[in-house]
């Protein structure tokens, strides 16, 4: 198995099998299962099987295995509309520090992801030296 494992990881103990999941689809890079407090029906996980917190400790390879069953969740569960949601870092919300993709049917206003939206005024002057400093890094 490719995963690299940390002793005290809970994702990682769940893709060793060391504590059980409802496990929905697996791959050699990748592990897809219910997510054990879910915010509606169908909330899932999709996780690489390489210990890393956040996107960018993730190979590329791992994370092009991603998306492709986070659709098939998305097929399975019959959402019809749903978030697919990845975060990185405490101040983001992020608990269990495993990167792992959350595929959340939003079935109705009540159950499903909530989230604010605090959009910014913009200042084109700002927007575009940002927008060329950042450019030159990609
Ligand atoms: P996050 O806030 O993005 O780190 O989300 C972590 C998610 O992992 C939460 O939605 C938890 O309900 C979920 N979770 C934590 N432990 C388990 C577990 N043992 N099995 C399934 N889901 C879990």
């Amino acid at each position: 198995m490719a995963t690299s494992k940390m002793a005290s990881c809970i994702f990682c103990k769940i893709i060793q099998g060391e504590i059980p999941c409802f496990k929905l689809f697996e791959s050699d890079k990748t592990l897809a299962f219910l997510d054990i407090n879910p915010l509606s029906k169908g909330h899932a996980l999709v996780i690489p099987k390489f210990h890393g917190e956040k996107l960018t400790d993730i190979p590329d390879d791992y994370l092009t295995d991603i998306l492709p069953i986070a659709k098939k969740l998305v097929v399975a569960t019959g959402a019809k509309e749903y978030n697919i949601l990845q975060n990185n870092g405490r101040g983001a919300h992020q608990e269990v520090g495993h990167v792992h993709f959350h595929m959340i049917p939003k079935p109705n206003e009540q159950e499903g992801l909530g989230i604010g939206w605090p959009q910014q005024k913009t200042d084109m002057d700002k927007l575009k030296a940002y927008f060329e400093e950042i450019k030159s890094k990609v």
